[in-house]
């Protein structure tokens, strides 16, 4: 089994049950079994500041699924919950599901880019996941520990503990 981090956010529908929806979906996935979910967090928006605040939270599971498998399989579900895929980048969205991390893999596919671009640099990607897994190296070597240290907090706060799965 490989160790993966999904981490999640909506800001559309009512976010924090598109994120109890989308854990749902991801513990009946086959081949893979979730082992945690961070706290929810509030958000404020990357990109457009017109849209409104999201809703986070990063997911440990462990599955059998080759990447490109796992992204179908989430894109499935983004799809399951009314994404619909606009031009406007980082606009609202009722879920997003970014695989952060595959194991210690580093796989550059036009379709997947693992480790997440983003993730050394983001808030609401860098609290949920110390939370859940506080010793954790990235495949370059750095602690989260250690990352998050130059990633201000930017209005991040907890807003509800993790939902059942
Ligand atoms: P963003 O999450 O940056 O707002 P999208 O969710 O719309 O953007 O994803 C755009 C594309 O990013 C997807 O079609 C997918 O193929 C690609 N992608 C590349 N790397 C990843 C990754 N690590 N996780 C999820 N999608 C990825
Ligand atoms: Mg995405």
């Amino acid at each position: 089994m490989i160790d993966v981090y999904l981490g999640l956010g909506s800001n559309l529908a009512e976010p924090s049950l598109q994120i109890s929806r989308a854990l749902e979906a991801l513990a009946h996935l086959g081949q893979t079994t979730v082992l945690r979910c961070s706290s929810l967090y509030a958000s404020r928006p990357m990109g457009p500041s017109d849209q409104p605040d999201y809703v986070n939270a990063v997911v440990h599971l462990q599955t059998l699924l080759t990447p490109v498998s796992l992204l179908a399989a989430t894109q499935k579900i983004e799809l399951q919950q009314g994404r619909v895929r606009k031009n406007e980048q980082w606009g609202p969205r009722t879920l997003d599901i970014d695989i952060l991390l595959y194991g210690n893999e580093i796989i550059n596919l036009p379709q997947l880019v693992v480790p997440h671009y983003g993730m050394k640099v983001r808030e609401f990607v860098l609290y949920p996941l110390l939370e859940i897994s506080p010793n954790l190296r990235l495949p370059d070597g750095e602690n989260v520990t250690d990352v998050i240290k130059n990633c201000p907090l930017n209005g991040l706060c907890v807003l509800s503990c993790a939902p059942p799965f």
